[in-house]
């Protein structure tokens, strides 16, 4: 049962609409194909994310025919490469019959690859060293399309073969012209053969699909083709893909496409869909009626004229924000943070989000240059990225250039989608995540201007925010309480879901706070603390059970309070349970004070 969205509704009313258009013929210098039903009428649509929407007869099988030049265009130019091929079949539209005999004079070349001429000397260049392994290729290659395997009709090839003489002609003159290799007739068979191969247009679709997903099947997910081959068969298709109708088409609809003379029009929308057509009844030029309209509807209704300005591109910049505006999740004492937050303007983040392309890459670079700021450390947070165009590598390196020759740093952090280009992170500095980023930037600032005593110095216990204010007896009973450990980096000071009955007082070393059971570097974290902070300290409110682990993540020092003694303490000292909790409201605000300011800056 298809899913039922606004997008099948309307293929569904497009479909019932267009049924209604009458006329055309259908073609029927192969014999076999007179017999097609005009009535038959299927439309499909594959996302380059793999939905498929299909109407009325999309699993009808019918003949390839022209459809297939494109495809096995794509293969010649993967086994020869494109200048071999394009010695022989040039780029050119013809504005000529699809079965036109005229070549380029100067070169004797046909015209492109998407007339018979053309066709058949491609279909001589595909590799194998006999017939058989010639049409495996073929067939591989087509079936890496549409990840399905495909049939040979017989009675249509058979009626191709039989009465194919124009072909043949064309054949023969190829070779007479040397633009065709080996037996014309072993040539002419293979290219009635994948003319004669059956699909559905739901095949077509699949096909399409992968046209627009740069050569790479959305549906098995397998390379089909080249990136690089996959743009040069859309630009045929854009320029020579529909007979001689293909300027009025290039105004009309505009994107690349191919129409074959059983009644099949594809469409290829690059980075969105593939949209398969077929209908039999053809229009003088040789194209479906149908599918012609269906794809000036479909152009018309959703906008799909290649050349329409979509550019927005500075929306590739989310938002940014300083370094005093947003604090890593590492933990520090309140003189840390006020030193942090001194230096602020020293660190910028730039959010980047959605394409990188030309434009916004220009836009970007430009957001940082001109940053009246000038920090020194400018992160660009590429976790909301999802493609940077690998030809924008330079412009990336030559930003970190321009900023190091101004005595500025570049840092890239989060730059993780399947588009981001291998190489991209090794431009300039760069993290898995920003926060990361943050916390690196954070403890240079710290090294280079904190005057008070630094996490890897131990610190006395009597120096903990949370017993401030405590002297004299009282302070000498928690004293008095406590017991001293250390732990070895990866070793658990907590677990979640087990009893909170301590407070822990770290006097040296780093201790993070990770949900789950995961120790992978980072990705669990929630936040980390070092000497000087007291951690689980929610044990003395509530009780209950960790709502996370503490794990050590360098060798750690640390003190213990149980709650037991403490909630003893305070029976007998009631001003120690008093200070205490003072001093714990109080770090509980600024710590709440601080994620406001974190979900503030990364709401806007
Ligand atoms: N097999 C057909 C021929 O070469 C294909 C024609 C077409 O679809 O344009 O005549």
């Amino acid at each position: 049962m298809p899913r039922d969205t606004p997008l099948l509704r309307y293929l569904q009313a497009l479909h019932a609409d267009l049924a209604a258009i009458d006329g055309g013929a259908v073609a029927d210098y192969i014999p076999a194909l007179a017999s097609a039903d005009p009535g038959t009428f299927g439309i499909s649509i594959v996302t380059v994310n793999g939905t498929k929407y299909s109407v009325g007869d999309s699993d009808h099988a019918f003949t390839i025919q022209s459809v297939s030049k494109p495809f096995v265009y794509g293969m010649a130019l993967t086994d020869r490469g494109v200048d071999d091929v394009r010695h022989r079949v040039g780029v050119e539209p013809t504005g000529d019959a699809f079965n036109s005999i005229r070549v380029d004079e100067e070169s004797n070349r046909p015209f492109n690859p998407l007339v018979n001429t053309g066709a058949i000397v491609t279909t001589g260049l595909v590799r194998g060293d006999t017939e058989a392994a010639q049409w495996q290729r073929i067939v591989d290659g087509f079936e890496s399309f549409t990840g399905r395997t495909l049939e040979v009709d017989e009675v249509v090839y058979a009626s191709e073969a039989a009465t194919g003489d124009r072909n043949r002609a064309i054949a023969y003159l190829m070779r007479n012209l040397g633009m065709l290799e080996g037996d014309p007739e072993t040539i002419l068979r293979l290219y009635f053969r994948q003319c004669s191969l059956l699909v559905t247009t739901d095949d077509l679709a699949v096909a399409a699909a992968t046209l627009a997903s740069g050569g790479r099947n959305p549906i098995t997910g397998r390379r089909a083709l080249d990136e690089r081959l996959n743009e040069h068969i859309l630009s045929v298709m854009q320029t020579c893909g529909m007979y001689d109708a293909a300027g009025a088409w290039a105004v009309d609809v505009g994107f690349p496409s191919k129409s074959g003379v059983s009644g099949a029009v594809v469409g290829v929308l690059p980075g969105q869909a593939g949209i398969a057509v077929y209908s039999p009844p053809l229009d003088g030029c040789g194209n479906s009626l149908r599918g012609i309209e269906v794809c000036r509807r479909l152009a018309g209704d959703f906008g799909l004229h290649p050349h329409r300005d979509r550019g927005h591109p500075a929306g590739v910049v989310r938002g940014a924000y300083r370094g005093g505006e947003a604090r890593s999740t590492q933990t520090r004492t309140a003189a840390e943070y006020a030193c942090i937050e001194a230096h602020g303007d020293d660190l910028t983040v730039v959010e980047v989000q959605g394409l990188v392309r030309f434009a916004e890459a220009e836009f970007l670079v430009g957001f940082v240059v001109d940053d009246p700021t000038r920090s020194r450390v400018v992160v660009l947070d590429g976790h909301r990225a999802l493609l940077v165009d690998d030809h924008l590598l330079p412009m990336f390196a030559e930003l970190a250039d321009l900023l190091t020759a101004a005595g500025r740093t570049l840092v890239l952090a989060g730059f993780d989608a399947p588009g981001i280009p291998s190489g991209f992170d090794r431009l300039a500095m760069s993290f898995a995540q920003v926060d990361d980023a943050i916390e690196w930037w954070e403890d240079a600032v710290l090294a280079t201007h904190f005057t008070g005593v630094g996490a890897d110095v131990a610190r006395p216990v009597t120096e903990q925010e949370l017993l401030h204010g405590l002297a004299g007896d009282d302070l000498d009973a928690v004293l008095g309480a406590l017991t001293y450990g250390a732990l070895e980096p990866g070793a658990h000071l907590a677990r979640e879901g087990k009893p909170a009955d301590a407070v822990f007082f770290l006097l040296a070393g780093q201790v993070s706070v990770r949900l789950g059971t995961s120790l992978a570097p980072g990705s669990a974290r929630v936040a980390a603390f070092g000497g000087g902070v007291a951690v689980g300290e929610l044990a003395l409110l509530e009780g209950g059970v960790r709502s996370a682990s503490l794990v050590a993540d360098t060798r750690v020092e640390f003190a213990t309070l149980t709650v037991e003694d403490f909630t003893r303490i305070s029976g007998e000292r009631p001003t120690v349970r008093a200070v205490v909790m003072g001093n714990l409201a109080r770090s509980l605000a600024l710590r709440l004070r601080r994620a406001n300011d974190r979900i503030r800056v990364l709401d806007r």
